[in-house]
């Protein structure tokens, strides 16, 4: 059976140079977790903080955004909140649209990536950019981000270098990443000093100071909070936690699970705008608060968007994120797409996975993910009609001692025409890039029974 997943895959990441190339960029990051993880005696303890914290706050999530709305409040921000997509939009172009804004920088948000507030702003007059290198590439190539951090991280040097010299009028052949990360610095620089108004993410908020946190590498989100007079945060629900001493156990494992650095290099907490200027918060339910309410599934919430899951997936790291019919690729995307956005292809996703609990090993939060995958097939049968009564057909066989040998009996001897690709073989797909390897000439069950001796 070939999923949706599968087909995209083909052509976003087309020939095994490029999935190669692909997998080992993402996997680098893998490799740099584990030796931060190694020089870190205290991390199983610090997930386990991390899970606490994040399952007490989940459970008293109405306190603790009670708490911090009004704190906020209280230090001179503006809170909205926004029952779901268009609602957060709407907020948005309302509060620039009130103000005449008609440019803006924004710094990496998944959470307005997957509300798609870009194109409703650009749709209503308004300029949007992206400030975060990777998004800015992406946007320049009128592109959605592949992954949650290093959004670009399906494009070559080439093809950045190409790209930059027909938007940026680069030297043609430019490939330097330096040299091109200096031409965009200066094409960003002009934009920052031009906006009206700066839109970012949030990381953290804090209920107990009504602060939000946000952490970049680039400095971009510091530049968009404090240039322009209006600042407007946006924030899924989830992201509250409660004190400041909670925050210093999520920065040490937030850094090393998604770069393997011992800290990012720009950790910003915000409370209350800055001099002469504006600070709203906005908050997003857009289907939280009904997952918190599915007990088998609430603990999605916890993701503290590392990547550390995408980083390690076979399934990721070989299609790419554009192969995913979400705007968070990967495991994550996979567990929260049919739980946030049920309904067509993104139902299929908890499919795409291999069930080899790499995912779940990795996360800080401590997320079950695979086990996760596994309740959504459960739960969402998206399999086809044929393979369905396939399955179907397999359970009646295996309950039937006498017709399963049968059938393994037939199988052996089909297995020459099976190994070979051809139109109507259901294993055509997946021998594309595989062998069969050879069968051992008989049964398990027999091979058993003799090697203690008894013979069959
Ligand atoms: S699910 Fe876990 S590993 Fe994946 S991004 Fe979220 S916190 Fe990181």
């Amino acid at each position: 059976m070939s999923l949706p997943l599968d087909r995209r895959a083909r052509e976003v990441l087309p020939d095994e140079a490029r999935v190669r190339a692909h997998d080992r960029s993402v996997y680098s990051l893998r490799e740099r977790r584990d030796r931060a993880v190694a020089r870190t005696p205290d991390w199983e303890a610090l997930c386990r903080q991390a899970e606490a914290i994040k399952a007490h706050t989940l459970d008293h999530l109405g306190e603790y955004l009670e708490a911090f709305e009004s704190n906020a409040r209280a230090a001179g921000a503006v809170v909205h909140w926004a029952e779901d997509a268009d609602a957060h939009n709407e907020t948005v172009h309302a509060l620039l649209r009130e103000r005449g804004v008609s440019r803006v920088v924004k710094s990496k948000s998944m959470l307005t990536e997957d509300c798609g507030l870009n194109p409703w702003l650009e749709a209503r007059g308004i300029e949007v950019t992206d400030t975060d290198l990777g998004e800015r590439i992406v946007q320049l190539a009128g592109e959605r981000p592949s992954h949650i951090i290093v959004p670009a991280v399906h494009k070559s040097r080439h093809e950045i270098s190409e790209l930059f010299h027909e938007t940026m009028a680069t030297p043609s052949g430019e490939t330097d990443p330096p040299r091109l990360v200096e031409h965009a610095r200066r094409d960003l620089r002009s934009r920052f000093l031009a906006a009206e108004a700066g839109i970012t993410g949030v990381n953290f908020a804090i209920a107990g100071t009504g602060s939000i946190v946000v952490v970049t590498n680039e400095g971009n989100a510091d530049l968009g909070m404090s240039l322009p007079p209006l600042h407007i945060a946006c924030m899924g629900i989830e992201k509250v936690i409660p004190g400041l001493d909670d925050l210093a156990v999520f920065t040490r494992l937030l850094a090393r699970s998604a770069t393997g650095q011992d800290l990012s290099v720009y950790t910003s907490l915000v409370t209350g705008p800055r001099v002469g200027g504006e600070l709203h918060i906005v908050l997003v339910d857009d289907g939280r608060s009904r997952l918190l309410a599915d007990a088998a599934h609430a603990q999605s919430l916890r993701c503290i968007r590392c990547s550390a899951c995408l980083n390690t997936c076979p399934v990721y790291r070989r299609a790419g994120g554009h192969s995913y019919a979400y705007a968070i690729p990967g495991p994550l995307g996979s567990v929260l797409a049919p739980a946030l956005e049920p309904g067509g292809e993104r139902d299929t996703l908890p499919l795409a996975s291999t069930l080899c609990g790499s995912c779940s090993a990795v996360c800080p939060v401590r997320i079950d993910l695979h086990g996760q995958l596994l309740a959504w097939r459960r739960e969402r049968p998206a399999l086809g009609r044929l393979a369905r009564a396939g399955l179907r057909v397999a359970a009646r066989v295996m309950a039937r001692p006498t017709l399963f040998r049968l059938a393994g009996r037939a199988a052996r001897g089909l297995w020459p025409l099976l190994s070979r690709r051809f139109p109507g073989n259901p294993a055509s797909g997946w021998l594309r890039g595989r062998e069969l390897p050879a069968h051992p000439g008989e049964s398990f069950r027999r091979r058993y029974l003799r090697e203690r001796g008894r013979g069959a």
